[in-house]
Parts: structure tokens; C-alpha cells; sequence
């Protein structure tokens, strides 16, 4: 685990002035990571930190003379177009490069000036996809989430016998994992429709979000070598907003024996900032197991991880449809929860993955599985928020939603707060539904 320092001081100030308005999502005490460049420049992407509302161009920063010399390779290896090199560097590069952020960007800092060369305005950037993700592995540690769903599939046995044991998990597919602003066409499919003899072929009619986080590997770990709990962290860079959209119809029809297929991989959304782990140390909690739950088998224990092994991070899930948007009317909340619920923890995650001898490498992306809290208005997806599209959601303008119709944009946003720490947030993650394809 990462203790507190210098850099998670409350009191900090930075002299870019927008970094110090209480509702920021960019404090100093956050500096998470981003690949962009400026909107329709054509210039190369390249990675970036956010503070305030601005963004730390890092491969200038690096050249600038502003950052202390042990920082500035660091700082140039983030000047890739992607963050992959910098991620495979280790947990000891990526704490120095904050501290020398933090220490440059800090109130008084004596090259200020050099430093704010390098600043571009977030308003005028774009940002890709922050790594070259080799793999994607999506992972179900909500354990109310999988309640929930098991009632709706399945309602004479919901939560399977192994899920207290085992972290459920499932390959993903990493070629269409867009960034924030992603937009896709509804996807087509084979249903079978209740009572139906044969399945029909046609655009999804029950698409639906999944509110995630996005856990990204930092350094990997050798083929055969697995990583122990006590290890894990370590080789986690950070944590994003993931929408893992889903077509609940598609995926009632395909999803045994082998789990989703077609009805999850035409499009998965995460947010283009990168909160890294010691940037979320102050809102680190006890790991809480109902009473009675099995202890986990000892790979997946560790006095650390009962101790803070989960983090508080408030999420929250708000849709703005087609008719919204001409209204002006803004983006309703649909929910909110917290990270915090999660059966499973991230160092579990890594443990469990490896366990096998599993190879993780630099830039991999797990899946936190849909984020419900524990009562159902704080579910992570429609189908739990409707109970399988039976009670549709009423928004403020009165439009009714069972799933997610073309036009509508769904917005996932996450922050943390804690007396006596800084408030910080990880930007938004927003993605619109397209109508299918020869629907138009
Ligand atoms: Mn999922």
C-alpha cells in the first residue's frame, strides 16, 4: 500500500488558479494522466496531466528545466503516444514523476513560468485511448450486482456457489475500447425471443451500460511468475471510468455455456484520465465481508487488504437523451454508488489473475464488472434499475426508459472526497448510442 505524503497535503495550492476551485475534478493532490493533443491539429498524440483546467504537455515539461532532473526521463518517456513505456517503468518512476509535478506545479514554485509553456487548455484538447492495451479482462466483483442479475436469469439460483470463492472474470476484447465521446451504431444480432421456436436476426432492442472502472496494469509479470497479494498493487498504474455497454437481449441467447460473446464487444468507453493509485490513497477503507462469507483461500488474503484494501470512489451514472439535449435540459441521474461495495479488490484482481502463471503486461485493462451498491437504486445498469425492462425509469421531461434508445448519451462520473484530504475526480466518461446499421 502507498502511505500518504507530501503530495496528498489538503493545504496544497498549485498556481494554475482553476486547480484551487473547490469543485474541481483536478486538484494538485490529483495529477492523473491522459494521451491528447489539440482538437483537429493533427500534431501527435501524446501523454499529459491534468491540473485544474489545464494539461501538463509532459514531453515539453520534461525539456522545460522545470521538473527536477531525476524526473525529466520520466516525464520524456510520457511523451509517447502512449503511456505503455512510462507504465512499464514501475511504481518508484511513476511516484517521482508526481512528487516533481506536484513540487513544480505547487504555489511559489520557482519555474513556474517555464512550466506554464507547457500548458494546454483542456477545452482545446482530444485525447485517445491513454495505452496500447493488449488485453482486456472484465472482471464481476459486485457482489449485488451479481444478485441481481442471477434473480433476473436464473431466480431459483442467483449467486452461483463459486462466487465467494473464486474473482469471476472473462476475456474481453481490447479492439473496440474507444475513449470518451465514443459513439457506435446499435448493434445487430441473434435473439430468441420469449416463447419463439427459432431466433430472430435484427438490432438489439434491449442495449444497456455497464458503470465500471477501468483498472490499467502498470508494470507486468513474467510468464509463470505469479504476483502475490502483498505485491499486487504495486504493479497497478491506475484506475479510469469504463461503460461497458451491453446487448442484454444478444447476451441472454448466446451466454452459456461459455459467457458473453457478441454482446459485449462492439464497444466498450473509458474516461481519457488515469487516477493513479497513490494519487487514491487517502480513500482507501477496510475490505467488509458479510458475516458468515467464507475467508478467501490465503493467495487472496492479506492483512493489508482486509485493512484498505477497498476504496471509497463515489460514482454516478446520468443519461441525456436526444430529446434533452434539444431541450438544453441538461443530463439526468439516473444512480450512484460507491467503489467502496466492491466483494473484490484490486491487489485480489492481480493475485488471482497471475495465479496461473498468467503474464500481465504494461497497459493491460481489467474491468471492476458493473458497480451496483448494495439497494437497488444504486444499480449499475438498466436492466437491474428496471428490473429486466419491466419498470421502465421516468426522466424529468417524462420520457420513460426500459434500455437505452439511438441518441442517447450516457455520462459516468467519479470522485472522492474525505475530510481533512482534497477533494478529486476522474473527469467523465460519455458515450452515444447511434442507430443500427441500414436503420437510419
Ligand atoms: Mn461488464
Amino acid at each position: 500500500m502507498i502511505e500518504l505524503n507530501e503530495t496528498h497535503a489538503a493545504a496544497l495550492r498549485s498556481w494554475v488558479e482553476s486547480a484551487n476551485e473547490p469543485g474541481t475534478d483536478f486538484p494538485i493532490q490529483n495529477l492523473p494522466f491522459a494521451v491528447f493533443r489539440r482538437a483537429g491539429s493533427g500534431e501527435a498524440f501524446r501523454g499529459g496531466v491534468a491540473i485544474g483546467d489545464q494539461i501538463v504537455d509532459l514531453g515539453l515539461a520534461a525539456q522545460c528545466g522545470a521538473l527536477a532532473p531525476d524526473a525529466r526521463p520520466l516525464a520524456a518517456a510520457c511523451g509517447d503516444a502512449s503511456l505503455n513505456r512510462f507504465m512499464a517503468m514501475g511504481q518508484g518512476a511513476w511516484s517521482a514523476l508526481r512528487l516533481a509535478l506536484s513540487r513544480a506545479l505547487r504555489m511559489g514554485a520557482a519555474d513556474a513560468e517555464r512550466l506554464a509553456a507547457c500548458l494546454v487548455a483542456q477545452s482545446d484538447a482530444e485525447y485517445t485511448v491513454p495505452a496500447r492495451i493488449g488485453d482486456y479482462t472484465d472482471f464481476y466483483t459486485s457482489v449485488h450486482h451479481a444478485t441481481n442479475i442471477g434473480k433476473l436469469f436464473r431466480p431459483d439460483n442467483p449467486l452461483m456457489p463459486n462466487y465467494k470463492w473464486v474473482p469471476i472474470g472473462y476475456h474481453g476484447r481490447s479492439s473496440s475500447i474507444g475513449v470518451s465521446g465514443q459513439s457506435f451504431a446499435r448493434p445487430r444480432g441473434q435473439t430468441m425471443p420469449p416463447g419463439a421456436t427459432a431466433p430472430e436476426f435484427g438490432p438489439c432492442k434491449r442495449l444497456d451500460y455497464e458503470l465500471e472502472l477501468g483498472i490499467f496494469v502498470g508494470a507486468g509479470n513474467a510468464s509463470g511468475e505469479p504476483v502475490s497479494i502483498d505485491d499486487a498493487e504495486s504493479h497497478v498504474f491506475g484506475l479510469c471510468l469504463l461503460n461497458d455497454w451491453s446487448a442484454r437481449d444478444i447476451q441472454a441467447w448466446e451466454y452459456q455455456p461459455l459467457g458473453p460473446f457478441l454482446s459485449k464487444n462492439f464497444a466498450t468507453t473509458i474516461s481519457p484520465w488515469i487516477v493513479t493509485l497513490e494519487a487514491l490513497a487517502p480513500y482507501r477503507r477496510p475490505l467488509v465481508r458479510p458475516q458468515g462469507d467464507p475467508e478467501p483461500l490465503p493467495y487472496l488474503a492479506s492483512e493489508a487488504n482486509r485493512e484498505q484494501g477497498a476504496i471509497d470512489i463515489q460514482l454516478e451514472v446520468r443519461l441525456e437523451t436526444e430529446a434533452m439535449r434539444r431541450a438544453r435540459a441538461g443530463s439526468a441521474r439516473l444512480s450512484a454508488t460507491s467503489y467502496r461495495h466492491a466483494y473484490w479488490t484490486i491487489a485480489q484482481l492481480v493475485a488471482h489473475h497471475t495465479v496461473n502463471g498468467c503474464n500481465l503486461q504494461p497497459g493491460d485493462l481489467f474491468g471492476s464488472g458493473t458497480l451496483s451498491g448494495p439497494t437497488l437504486d444504486q444499480a449499475g445498469a438498466l436492466i437491474e434499475l428496471t428490473a429486466g425492462g419491466k419498470k421502465p425509469v421516468e426522466l424529468p421531461g417524462g420520457e420513460l426508459r426500459a434500455f437505452l434508445e439511438d441518441g442517447d448519451t450516457l455520462i459516468l462520473r467519479g470522485w472522492c472526497e474525505r475530510p481533512g484530504h482534497a477533494r478529486i475526480g476522474f473527469g467523465e466518461c460519455r458515450g452515444t448510442v447511434l442507430p443500427a446499421r441500414g436503420h437510419s
